[in-house]
């Protein structure tokens, strides 16, 4: 997927704040931040979105998961956080390589649509 930025990030041609990297999975620095804490975490394969995912490449879902966790200990989010994934033109996805939001360091707002 030679335009999407996501996969950039992860070949290291765009630079990105690294907060938790490990084979199949990459935590970064969102660069418009939305709350204090907000870090995108994205498999090192393209899937557009959870559209995509499937029985064949959820392994690499199952990856994100098991980072997020580690992800919220290096980022002190012991109070929680909401993770969050838009798919598709109604939840105004931009990117399109699924990527999910760890949103934190506050009390956030309960309303969620
Ligand atoms: P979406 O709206 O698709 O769910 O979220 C895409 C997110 O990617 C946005 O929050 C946006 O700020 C972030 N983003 C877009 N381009 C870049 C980039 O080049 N670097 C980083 N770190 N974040 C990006
Ligand atoms: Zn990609």
């Amino acid at each position: 997927m030679n335009e999407c930025i996501f996969c950039k990030i992860i070949n290291g041609e765009i630079s990105s704040k690294t907060v938790y990297e490990d084979e199949f999975v990459i935590g970064f620095e969102d660069i418009n931040p939305m709350a204090p804490v907000h870090i995108l975490v994205i498999p090192k394969y393209h899937l557009s979105s959870t559209e995509s995912v499937d029985s064949q490449n959820s392994f690499y879902i199952s990856k994100v998961f098991e980072a997020i966790p580690k992800i919220s200990k290096i980022k002190n989010l012991d109070r929680g956080y909401r993770v969050v994934t838009n798919t598709g033109e109604d939840s105004g996805q931009t990117v399109k390589h699924i990527h999910f939001h760890i949103l934190g360091g506050k009390t956030l707002d309960l309303k969620m649509c």
